[in-house]
């Protein structure tokens, strides 16, 4: 049996014309998949048997809302999703002025180990296949009756760490005929796996690339981030650099703010010099605090001070509005209570 949400419009043709359909059968199914979302039984312009035929050689992967939490402070709409072999993943619905974005995962768990993050806790369970991002996206805009209009892969997991799941997940969200979002529309988020980022350099998309930077140094940055270990600050920024030169998009390095750790005065100096020059944005990030790791998020003051000192350098830095912060806003933390609750009543 084959996921047939995760087939190109290509392939889903190909398929057709090999069960002796016609071509146009396979555009009024990706249609289907990619619109109304509707079982095969749905799909009520499609001959009763071609829907028989489809349901004994294809399956539509789906994921269930488990539990959501309703920000009163801005709406923002954070869903717990159950997949259908019982692994748990997150997204986070958010309301900007210009649009609504949806956070998506990309994997069920995360083996990167950054120490700053819930979703990891517990290590990889699965890749996500392509169909199960593209329905995170179809889920929230069914739950809200809301058309999303941009999309981070910044949820659970390391997308890089799924690349062609990820990649065949980019070529259909962008699809005119289905979700149909401009590439310009989406970041990837990456911890830094030097050699994907220029692999996707490559690929010559018009995504934002968001890095996971953290630190400016590899001393500080192994102690958080075991990433780290594998490449230095330099290869990374020198990827950064290539996927800069490839694209001609702006970097957005994420930088998270963790009290005594990452955000003293000596540290922005350190990230400024190593920036300076470079095409890109910081985002500083206020931690979540996380009781497992002992982490305290930086005050609002050193954050300031933090965006003032960069911008010494040329750097613009902006601190991240927290949406949500009245819900259990960070990623993998209500996944963590949702199984700490589920353990308990076991
Ligand atoms: S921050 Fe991203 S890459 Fe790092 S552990 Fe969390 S999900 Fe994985």
């Amino acid at each position: 049996m084959t996921d047939i949400k995760s087939l190109t419009l290509a392939e889903l043709e190909t398929a057709l014309c090999a069960m002796g359909q016609p071509k146009y059968r396979a555009l009024q199914i990706f249609r289907w998949l990619h619109g109304a979302g509707v079982g095969f039984e749905g799909m009520t312009n499609l001959p009763k048997a071609l829907r028989e035929s489809l349901e004994g050689e294809y399956f539509i992967r789906d994921v269930q809302i488990e539990t959501k939490q309703v920000s009163k402070i801005d709406g923002t709409v954070k869903y717990l999703y159950r997949l259908y072999d019982g692994e748990y993943i997150e997204s986070v619905f958010m309301r900007y002025k210009h649009g609504n974005t949806v956070c998506i995962s990309t994997q069920a768990g995360c083996r990167m180990g950054c120490r700053f993050c819930a979703s990891t806790l517990r290590g990889l369970k699965r890749n996500l296949s392509a169909s199960e991002m593209l329905s995170q996206i179809q889920a929230a805009e069914r739950d809200t009756g809301e058309k999303v209009g941009g999309v981070v892969l910044m949820g659970m997991g390391e997308p890089l760490d799924n690349y062609g799941n990820v990649l065949r997940f980019l070529t259909l969200v962008s699809d005119k005929n289905g979700i149909g979002l401009s590439h310009r529309h989406i970041s990837l988020s990456t911890c830094g796996l030097v050699d994907n980022i220029r692999r996707l350099a490559g690929e010559k998309l018009q995504i934002t690339l968001s890095v996971s930077l953290h630190a400016p140094n590899d001393e500080l940055r192994r102690s958080i981030m075991p990433i780290a270990n594998r490449y230095t600050v330099d290869e990374l920024l020198d990827a950064c650099r290539e996927y800069e030169d490839a694209t001609g998009r702006r970097i957005s390095f994420e930088y998270a703010l963790i009290s005594g750790v990452t955000d003293t005065p000596s540290l922005a100096d350190e990230l400024g010099r190593r920036l300076k020059g470079t095409l890109c944005h910081v985002n500083l990030i206020p931690v979540n605090e996380i009781k497992e790791r002992r982490y305290k998020s930086a005050t609002r003051a050193a954050a300031d001070a933090f965006v003032r000192r960069l911008a010494e350098y040329g750097i613009t830095a902006t601190v991240r509005r927290r949406l949500g912060a009245d819900i259990s806003a960070a990623c993998g933390q209500l996944r963590d209570e949702h199984d700490a609750y589920t353990k308990e009543e076991g």
